[in-house]
């Protein structure tokens, strides 16, 4: 059996172990030096030295490494990753079976009692994604144990971890067949075109699922929406369908344009009877005042840090006064989708955020409803960061 190595926690934060807090964190640890080769198998003690659970070390930008088990018996071994993943496919039953779906995720690190890797599933090819240089130590027994438990057409991986330029990756590919890209997946019957071969973002965020079907159903039908951060469109796909009058979509990256125009068509909607602007979405505020435009529906969903040549935006310092620019351009009555995927703050804090901004600009609101992560994103309930997502639907009432 692989050596373990012990880790020491300091008093002040072995109550947080105790009760199953699942990531082990740098100002836990009493010695620090312990620790020096990501995979390793550490087990976490007191100061007296009683066992309090064990697990592995692995940098990422979340901490040094994760608890698998509160077991001192249980050896970290392919089994042992085997039972995780056979229980989480398990959870997903109902969306491997779904008509209708054929894009979700599959294990959600600590969620699914593994931190450190995520997969995804996107019509029969699975996505890893690897967080720390010691969960990727884990490869084989996840590889294998995949293997063995479902069928695929091929497996994909990114890293995304810092590799220093040591692993060099094309692009991705792990076993299996090669997919031919993009892939047309589809979400409640809407197509998405996915690229497995790129970067880290493959064409559509699965955590908003249940946010753009309420987005279709609810607050699209004859509406003006506007989508704010847009991407690949996909908020705007699913308000075409909902009957939007018009949407439109800004974001600013150049690719967003021709994905965004590959969704529509792939959906087949005509992508010239809505806008796709490549703009800086604070510039676009600025011009929609000048020019006295008002939407129905404004969504809102920015990343977590951004910036580009003019603005630098901050979810957690900035939120409120990017509301207070979409405020001025929503119509009396109309609704604001307000999103963020920043686990720096949670859903009581993102509050305070929107009623400042509400305050600030002298309008009442009441919200309508709220969303956070869907069911196959499982989180665990002893790590409440972990369900970062919150988005809170707003209707702006007249003054
Ligand atoms: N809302 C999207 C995902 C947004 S990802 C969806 O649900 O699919 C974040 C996007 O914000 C990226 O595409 C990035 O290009 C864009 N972005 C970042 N800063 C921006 C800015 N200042 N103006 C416009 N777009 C920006």
């Amino acid at each position: 059996m692989k050596k373990e190595i012990i880790v020491k926690i300091k008093p002040k934060h072995v109550n947080q172990y105790r009760s199953g807090y699942p990531l082990l964190t740098k100002e836990a640890i009493e010695n620090i030096g312990a620790l020096n080769k990501e995979g390793d198998i550490i087990k976490l003690v007191d100061p007296q030295g009683r066992f309090i659970g064990k697990g592995y070390y692995g940098r990422q930008n979340k901490g040094y490494g994760w608890i698998l088990t509160k077991e001192e018996k249980q050896v970290i071994d392919i089994s042992f990753v085997e039972k995780r993943l056979i229980e989480a496919i398990d959870r997903r039953k109902s969306l491997y079976r779904s008509k209708d779906t054929n894009a979700f995720r599959v294990f959600n690190g600590e969620g699914d009692g593994f931190g450190g890797f995520t997969i995804d599933y996107f019509d029969g090819y699975y996505l890893i994604n690897w967080y720390s240089k010691g969960c990727y130590k884990f490869r084989d027994h996840v590889i294998n144990s995949l293997k063995r438990i479902v069928d695929f057409k091929g497996i994909y991986q990114k890293k995304r971890f810092d590799t220093q330029g040591k692993y060099i990756e094309e692009d991705g590919f792990v076993m299996g067949t090669r997919g031919e890209f993009p892939l047309v997946v589809k979400e409640n019957g809407v197509h998405f075109a996915i690229y497995l071969n790129e970067g880290a973002m493959v064409g559509v965020f699965l955590d908003q699922r249940d946010v753009r079907n309420a987005i279709r159903k609810k607050y699209s039908k004859d509406k003006s929406v506007l989508n704010t951060f847009s991407y690949t469109g996909a908020f705007s796909i699913y308000a075409a369908l909902g009957g939007a009058k018009k949407t439109t979509s800004v974001d600013l990256a150049n690719r967003s344009l021709p994905r965004t125009r590959e969704h529509f068509s792939l959906n087949e909607l005509d992508y010239e009877g809505h806008d796709i602007l490549v703009e800086d979405v604070f510039n676009y505020f600025k011009y929609a005042v000048k020019k006295g435009l008002k939407f129905d529906t404004v969504i809102l969903d920015p990343p977590s840090f951004a910036k580009s040549k003019k603005f630098k935006f901050s979810a957690q310092k900035d939120y409120t006064n990017l509301l207070k620019e979409a405020i001025a351009i929503t119509e009396d009555e109309g609704v604001i989708v307000a999103s963020t995927n920043c686990s720096l703050f949670n859903m009581k804090k993102f509050k305070t955020f929107i009623e400042d901004a509400f305050s600030q600009m002298r309008y009442p609101y009441s919200i309508l409803e709220e969303y956070t992560l869907p069911s196959d994103f499982k989180t665990t309930k002893t790590f409440k960061e972990g369900n970062y997502l919150k988005v809170v639907f707003l209707k702006k009432h007249k003054r």
